[in-house]
């Protein structure tokens, strides 16, 4: 796969001139994917949208040809070349040997912010949140979603998770940026660093220290298990959340599901290269071809890339027209309903109604206004905040064996006996759980078992202590199946402790 360093995000971003019309590739995906494109370009085309568009053929047709990534060569250089892909859902062929598209597309193209806005529109969309009205900030790239997993003994798997700080310092930069330029007063940020004190820790103490640079902006933090809870209770309280990738995962569809809108949310993933706009739903293959989806999801993601190029006048009349039709009961089968609902539409009489109402303004629900917004341009903010690298040292070691035994006293007794003087047995762990010295007999272990050996205070360890000890481990006839070196950076201890140490 080529790289796409050499891409500028000053010419993806930069607004257009009235008469210049940008480039962009849209893929119409798989079931009510072309329907709903067809109905969204018409909208964007009567609203006198700068834009020209680059079909691409990507999902279930592309997969059937025996492109296991369902995407080709030629639909990366279409994306490459114009940085901004509007995409209709596609199906996934059942089965393994397929890959997610879509975490191809946002890993390959290095599309680092999920972007979900997730808002009520009571009294026309049936909703117990009626003031709801969040964004939801996801990482896109890290965390548990490296894909990085290995089954190492015969009973237990790991999945790696990682956090990085330039990774959260993006993301949580992306979303202030993004309260400022949008108008909204508050982000909240979401962890579990109460557990995971290094990984969500950093997320959480990066997001402190960036939020500090915002003084215009509130900001708090939640744990992400009652986060996730007054979301779906009270989510008027929200306003910007920002997360780590899993929880995003999750809370960005609890927030869609409560604000009673799942089919009319719009998403835009955006990275410093490129971007792509896409409804959060899927390819509804049951109602394909009958002229009954909801292109809404799709419009609503449209009108973020139009922001998003630097056209937010377009965006502005859209959106409003769309607003209009919506509150006039004009309503898909999806979110009809007898008591609130007018007009049971089908998807091209609903884009028709849209483009009757370009130029008008919402009467109840409030207007949307994009002229003031300035687009998101990245290459404007310092991203990594330029920083010293800290003192590193290596002060001990962390063995994984696979040792089939049941009583962690003789396993401590065998490791003693392995250890060298400069990297004595401090403590072994069993699923985190410290087990010897001193551990519980209730304790329930398995055949994965963590070995902390750990230099004595001030004695410099080199990599040949580490080697000398595995060497010695081997010897005694005890299995490794993996290491992780233990470093203080700047003196400060850069692993956890076992539970119970
Ligand atoms: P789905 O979102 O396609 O459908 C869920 C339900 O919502 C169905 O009842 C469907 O009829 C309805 N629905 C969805 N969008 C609608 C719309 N615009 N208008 C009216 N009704 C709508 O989810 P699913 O059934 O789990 O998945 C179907 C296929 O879509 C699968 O192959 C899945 O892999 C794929 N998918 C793709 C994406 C994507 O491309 N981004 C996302 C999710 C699922």
């Amino acid at each position: 796969m080529p790289t796409l360093a050499d891409a500028s995000v000053a010419e993806l971003a930069a607004p257009s001139s009235p008469k210049t019309r940008i480039p962009v590739t849209v893929a119409y995906g798989d079931g009510i994917g072309p329907e709903i494109m067809q109905a969204t370009l018409r909208i964007l085309e009567s609203a006198g949208a700068h834009l020209t568009y680059e079909p691409i053929e990507l999902g279930q047709s592309v997969y059937l040809r025996g492109m296991s990534a369902g995407i080709e060569e030629a639909a990366w250089e279409s994306i490459r070349r114009n940085r901004v892909l509007l995409k209709a859902p596609i199906t996934t062929p059942q089965g393994s040997g397929y890959k997610s598209l879509n975490v191809t597309l946002r890993k390959s193209l290095g599309l680092y912010a999920n972007v979900r806005p997730a808002v009520a529109y009571a009294p026309f969309v049936r909703t117990r949140h009626p003031q709801m009205d969040v964004v939801i900030v996801r990482e896109n790239e890290e965390d548990l979603y490296g894909g990085i997993e290995h089954q190492q003994t015969d009973q237990v798997v790991q999945c790696l998770k990682l956090v990085t700080r330039p990774g959260s310092e993006r993301i949580i930069r992306h979303a202030f940026e993004y309260a400022r330029r949008n108008g909204r007063r508050k982000v909240t940020c979401m962890t579990k660093d109460n557990i995971m004190k290094k990984t969500d820790g950093l997320f959480h103490r990066v997001f402190q220290e960036i939020a500090a640079e915002y003084p215009d902006i509130a900001s708090d933090n939640l744990i992400i298990d009652i986060g996730a809870a007054r979301l779906a209770d009270t989510p008027e309280m929200f306003d910007v959340i920002v997360t780590l990738n899993l929880y995003g995962d999750i809370i960005s569809d609890i927030a869609a599901q409560v604000a009673g809108s799942v089919g009319l949310a719009p998403s835009a993933n955006i990275g410093r290269h490129a971007a792509m706009f896409e409804a959060i739903h899927g390819s509804a293959p049951q109602i394909a071809g009958q002229n009954i989806a909801n292109p809404s999801g799709l419009l609503l993601s449209a009108v973020m890339m139009l922001v998003h190029l630097g056209q937010p006048e377009v965006a502005e009349t859209v959106h409003n027209a769309w607003l209009r039709t919506i509150e006039e009961g004009i309503h898909t089968a999806d979110i009809y309903s007898p008591e609130i609902s007018r007009v049971r539409a089908g998807t091209r009489e609903f884009a028709q109604a849209v483009i009757e109402r370009l130029g008008q303004q919402p009467r109840t629900l409030r207007a949307v206004e994009y002229s003031s917004a300035l687009p998101q341009q990245d290459e404007e903010v310092e991203y990594e905040t330029p920083r010293a690298p800290a003192l590193k040292q290596l002060v001990g070691v962390d063995v994984f064996l696979d040792w089939r035994g049941t009583d962690p006293d003789v396993l401590g007794e065998k490791l003693r006996a392995a250890a060298t003087s400069r990297l004595p047995l401090s403590m072994i762990t069993n699923r985190g759980v410290k087990v010897w010295p001193n551990g519980l007999p209730e304790t329930f272990c398995t055949d994965h078992w963590r070995c902390r050996f750990q230099a004595p205070a001030d004695l410099k360890l080199t990599t040949e202590d580490v080697l000398a000890l595995l060497s010695s481990v081997h010897g005694h006839g005890l299995e490794c199946i993996k290491t992780e070196n233990l470093y203080t950076f700047n003196g400060e201890p850069g692993f956890s402790l076992g539970q119970g140490q």
